[in-house]
Parts: C-alpha cells; sequence; structure tokens
C-alpha cells in the first residue's frame, strides 16, 4: 500500500509546503509583473472561498506543514480574511505549523492585526524601491505611504516581516545598500530576488531589466559583511546574516543556481490547477474531482496523481534570441 498520509514524489522529496494563489487580481500592475490591460478569469472559474478551504484542507490532511496565501493581491480578495479564520483551525489543532501571506502591502494596515491574531507569525511584503516615485513608476498603480502604514500595522502586531525586492537594473540598483540599512532599522529581513521569465508583460522585456544576484551581492559585499547563515527553507532561497545591521539577507537566484533537488513545494491557482514546478508547463486539474464529488476521496486521489508527476527541476532561460518568456503564464498565477 502507498502511504498517503504523505506526499512523496519521485525523486523521493516530501511535499510539505503549499502556496496557494487565491485570486489573479491585483491593485497593482507591476512592470515585470503584469501588463497594464491584464485580462483576469471570469469569476466563474475562480473557486469559492469553500471551495480553496477544502482544497487547502485536503493538502493538510496529505502531509502538508505550510500554507502560504498568494496571488496577485491575496488581500484584495473579497472575504480573504474568512479563508484564514477557517484556516487557522490547522493551526490551533497543531496539523499545520505556519499559516502565511505574501502581499503587496496595500491592504496590510486593514488587516495586520487579525492576521495576527489567527496564528500568522511571518509575512512576506514586496517592495522594491523606497522612493515614492520610482514606486509608482514600478507598480503604476501603488502608492508607497499606503505600503509603509501597512508595514507600521505589522510590526505593531508583532508580525515578523520579511521584504522581497526584485532587483531591477537601471531602476532600483542604486538603492540596495539603502534597503539593507532600512531593513535593519527596521528589523526585517530582506530577500533580494532575480526578474524571471514568466508572462507576457508587454513593452520593455526582462532581458534588459534583469540583473544577476551574484553581482547584486558583489556591490553589496562593497559596504556590509555578509556571513554565510545555515537557514534553509527548502526553497530557492540562500541566506547571509548582515554583521553590521544583524538582518538576514536572502537571494533567490532561479536563473543562475539549481535549487531543485530540495524542492517541497507545490502550487495551487485559484481556478484549482496544481502546478507542480514554477518553471514547468505541467499541471493537474483539482477542481474537477473537487467539484464532482461532496467526498474528498476524488480530489485527493487526483493530488497524488500529480505528486507523482513533479519533475525533477526547472530549466529557466531569458531566451536571448527570441526575446520571450520561458513559461506563458503569469506569476501572478502561481504567485511565485
Ligand atoms: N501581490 C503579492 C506581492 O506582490 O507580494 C503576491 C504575488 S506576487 C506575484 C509574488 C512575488 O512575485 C512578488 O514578490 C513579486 O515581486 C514577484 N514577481 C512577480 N513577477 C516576477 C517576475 N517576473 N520575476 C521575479 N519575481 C516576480
Ligand atoms: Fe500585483 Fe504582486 Fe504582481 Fe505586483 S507583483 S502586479 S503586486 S501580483
Amino acid at each position: 500500500m502507498p502511504d498517503t498520509s504523505r506526499m512523496i514524489d519521485p525523486y523521493g522529496r516530501a511535499i510539505t509546503y503549499l502556496r496557494v494563489s487565491v485570486t489573479d487580481r491585483c491593485d497593482f500592475r507591476c512592470v515585470y509583473c503584469m501588463a497594464e490591460d491584464m485580462t483576469f478569469l471570469p469569476k466563474a472559474e475562480i473557486l469559492t472561498l469553500e471551495e480553496l478551504d477544502r482544497l487547502c484542507s485536503a493538502f493538510v490532511r496529505q502531509g502538508v506543514r505550510k500554507l502560504r496565501m498568494t496571488g496577485g493581491e491575496p488581500l484584495v480578495r473579497r472575504n480573504i480574511m474568512w479563508l484564514f479564520r477557517r484556516l487557522s483551525r490547522h493551526l490551533e489543532s497543531g496539523a499545520l505549523d505556519e499559516l502565511t501571506v505574501t502581499t503587496n502591502g496595500s491592504q496590510l494596515a486593514k488587516h495586520a492585526a487579525e492576521l495576527a491574531d489567527l496564528g500568522v507569525r511571518r509575512i512576506n511584503v514586496s517592495l522594491d524601491t523606497l522612493d515614492p516615485h520610482k514606486f509608482q513608476a514600478i507598480t503604476r498603480w501603488g502608492k508607497l505611504d499606503k505600503v509603509q502604514e501597512g508595514l507600521a500595522a505589522a510590526k505593531a502586531a508583532g508580525l515578523a516581516v520579511k521584504i522581497n525586492t526584485v532587483a531591477l537594473k537601471g531602476v532600483n540598483d542604486d538603492e540596495f545598500d539603502r534597503l539593507v540599512a532600512w531593513c535593519g532599522d527596521e528589523g526585517f529581513d530582506l530577500t533580494f530576488i532575480e526578474v524571471m521569465p514568466m508572462g507576457d508583460i508587454g513593452g520593455e522585456t526582462r532581458v534588459d531589466q534583469y540583473l544577476p544576484l551574484s553581482m547584486v551581492r558583489g556591490r553589496l559585499q562593497e559596504k556590509w559583511t555578509l556571513d554565510e547563515i545555515d537557514h534553509r527553507t527548502g526553497g530557492p532561497a540562500r541566506y547571509s546574516r548582515c554583521r553590521e545591521t544583524g538582518g538576514r539577507i536572502g537571494f533567490i537566484t532561479p536563473m543562475t543556481h539549481n535549487f531543485c533537488e530540495s524542492c517541497n513545494r507545490v502550487r495551487l491557482t485559484c481556478t484549482g490547477t496544481l502546478y507542480m514546478c514554477l518553471g514547468q508547463e505541467d499541471a493537474a486539474d483539482l477542481r474537477a474531482p473537487l467539484r464532482e464529488s461532496e467526498d474528498d476521496a476524488l480530489v485527493e486521489a487526483a493530488i497524488h496523481e500529480a505528486i507523482a508527476r513533479k519533475p525533477k527541476g526547472h530549466d529557466f532561460v531569458i531566451d536571448r534570441r527570441r526575446r520571450r518568456p520561458a513559461v506563458g503564464r503569469h506569476m501572478s498565477v502561481t504567485g511565485g
């Protein structure tokens, strides 16, 4: 009999981390993520919050210990706090170690205290610049002061914050030292992300924005002392401790490093499609088995079938000749 209480993929990796894109919509239009005139999915295609709860709970029963809500912007989905409230029962029961969220911070001032009450301990907030004009240029529709308010609320609520910064050549590469110092002052961790070739965004291409993090690291080391630390999350980030600020600095380098051997995660979209790898197109539809029966046996079988197909790894390339994304879907579909 296969062990159905845990999900082990063909390469022996235990799948313990589910990232859930709860909506493809967003109140920002970051230039590297979306075209300004993005078309979004029709509502009927999107799982209800009740269905998302059912699916996430099925994953928790199958051995997932960490759930991350992402998007699009998770906190713009109507009534999203209902889902957090429902899922927090798995924290209380001990079935889940961590419930968390990746957000652009625009709605955080409203929700930070409740998130903390529900047992959320750490959140990721994406912020590429501390300059209000640049912030607006990058996000097109965002306002830096709203995000700053959200960050203050998160701090006041006792949430640990990790800032995610996409490194963009010619855009925010003059601000990295300032971001390190600011995160040190605020007590935030900081992770730099390489821009990834996902989804057509129109206009300028990411080939022009791509900045290898080896260069970012090199530049930071002219000013800061970065000590390697053994902090691993099973994900693509490698962490250092900044001796001067005491803060952790992570580097997510999907383009220059292969981190697939230790991959513990799968990604669910808001339509119930499960992607077994961020960098591959293969996917499994979980919405049909979910809707076909009120009993969860079908969907659990579909989950196991999908895990049995998890690929060994990905092969991201920024295609310099064709200047086309390596993966057709946008980051907002799977939430990064
Ligand atoms: N809206 C939320 C946010 O911005 O944090 C959650 C979803 S967003 C898609 C998750 C992360 O993906 C963000 O940190 C964002 O900067 C990053 N991201 C989006 N498009 C990217 C790309 N093409 N390459 C690298 N990172 C990207
Ligand atoms: Fe929205 Fe996040 Fe994409 Fe920016 S990165 S457009 S905030 S989903």
